[in-house]
Formats: structure tokens, sequence, C-alpha cells
């Protein structure tokens, strides 16, 4: 046990200083948060547990049973007025009569789903056959939109894995739907990535991982320079990737095969 220093009274024996009763409250029951608007409910339990809340973080954790259908109504209400601000009369022109609730509902449950729910089930394997050679999987087809503008990026998504005899596997179809799932975020593609490497490293367990993602941002086509033919290409090289110069080359030689 530590001696208290001399001269330093008992921790217990601190005043408290006595908060002013006008003070704003910090706390919240569960019932009081049942009366804010859902985001300011789900936001007050991100804030509380010191979560951070970025466009392509995953927040499920957060979001209780029932929420997602009380926020798809907060964000209809919301593109209502943003219609209302762009001068578009979604009274009389019968195009725009449902746009605020089409697009609240693209959002929530399609775009950006992978916000708002779990990762899906992932069955792991032990590597029973001992496999260690290189593997890839792809080209994936992923879409995503950027989070400066919220326009589509669409591309493919090449994953190399050499697997240890103490790596789990997965199915191949379930290399797409953890992709979907972090792709269907607002995104930056080089966080993209990095983030999709990150939760395959850690389901798989592998000596090495390479990921290159090629996409075409339509923030790119449709606005901006308009430039038509732009892509851009990002990779992440992990574990034995980055050390061993053949393997990479191996790995992106059968990429450009693949990919013609
Ligand atoms: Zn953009």
């Amino acid at each position: 046990m530590r001696a208290l220093p001399r001269n330093e009274p008992p921790p217990m024996a601190r005043t408290l200083t006595p908060v002013p009763a006008d003070a704003p409250r910090i706390f919240r029951t569960e019932e009081e948060l049942a009366r804010l608007p859902p985001s300011e409910r789900i936001r007050y339990r991100l804030v509380a547990a010191g979560r951070r809340y970025h466009a392509n973080d995953n927040i499920s954790a957060f979001v209780k049973d029932g929420e997602l259908t009380e926020l798809k109504a907060e964000v209809q209400a919301k593109l209502q007025e943003v219609l209302e601000s762009l001068v578009i009369d979604t009274e009389s022109d019968h195009n725009t009569n449902e746009t605020a609730k089409r697009v609240a509902k693209m959002y929530v449950e399609e775009v950006f789903r992978g916000r708002y729910v779990p990762m899906p089930a992932v069955t792991e394997f032990p590597n029973v056959e001992r496999l260690n050679e290189l593997m890839i999987v792809g080209p994936i087809t992923v879409r995503s939109a950027c989070s400066h503008h919220m326009c589509p990026i669409f591309g493919k998504v090449w994953i190399g894995i050499l697997p240890n005899e103490h790596s789990n596997l997965i199915g191949l179809s379930k290399y797409a739907r953890i992709a979907d799932w972090i792709m269907s975020r607002p995104q930056i593609q080089e966080e993209a990535v990095t983030m999709l490497a990150n939760e395959l490293q850690e389901r798989v367990r592998p000596d090495g991982l390479a990921l290159v993602m090629e996409a075409d941002h339509f923030c790119m086509h449709w606005r901006g320079v308009k430039d038509t033919d732009s892509a851009m290409t990002n990779s992440v090289m992990r574990g034995a990737f980055l050390k061993d110069a053949n393997l990479r080359r191996e790995f992106l030689s059968l990429l450009s095969r693949k990919q013609g």
C-alpha cells in the first residue's frame, strides 16, 4: 500500500463543489431520452460512451429496436425542408411529392445501411487443410458514396490473402458481404480500404493481406472538373505482402490478368 504524502488530506476529506440548481442536466434517463428526436437520443448514447460517430462509423450498437423507423421519419422531415429551401414545389410537382420519403428510405435502409446495422453474420472455419498458398478474391463490385459530396462511388475490390495454419477461413461470398457493409456508408476511398483491411485482418488473421480498390467517383464526373474517365486506385499491403516483394508482384500480376 502506498502511503499518502504528508500534508495532503486523504481523498475522502476533499470537499466537492456543489452543482448549481440551474446547471444544465448532463445525465438523462431512457424515459427522458424517449421524448427527444431519435437522432438526439442516439447521439446522446454515443457521446455518453465516448464513441466516434463519423460518416463511415458503424453506430448500430447505439440504435435500439424500432428506432431506425423513427430515424427515417426524422430524415424525411428534414429532407422535405431541404426541398423547400431549394424552392421546389413538392405539392404540385407530382415527381417530387414523395421524394423526401424515398431519399430518406434510400439513405437509412440502402446506401448508408452499413452505419446502422451490425455486420452480417460470417461463419469462420478453421484452416484444417493448412492452406498456405496465395488466395485472391475478386473483383468484388462495390458501391459507396463519398462523404464530401454524397455522390456515388462505383468500383471493384481485389483481396489477396496468405493464410497460415491458424487462420480462420471465411466463405467466398462473405468477403463481398463484409465489403458491402463497410462501403454502404459515406466513405473516403482510402479510409474504406483500411476499414475493410482491419475487419478482414481481425476475422481471418492471415500472414499477409493485400487489398486493391479501383473506383469511379461521381463527384468528379457530375460536378467539379467533370472529368469523364478518372478513376482512383488505393491499396493496402500488410504482413507478408509488405515484406515479400515476390508475393506482392504475384498478387498484382494475377490481379491484372483477372482484370483483363
Ligand atoms: Zn466527392
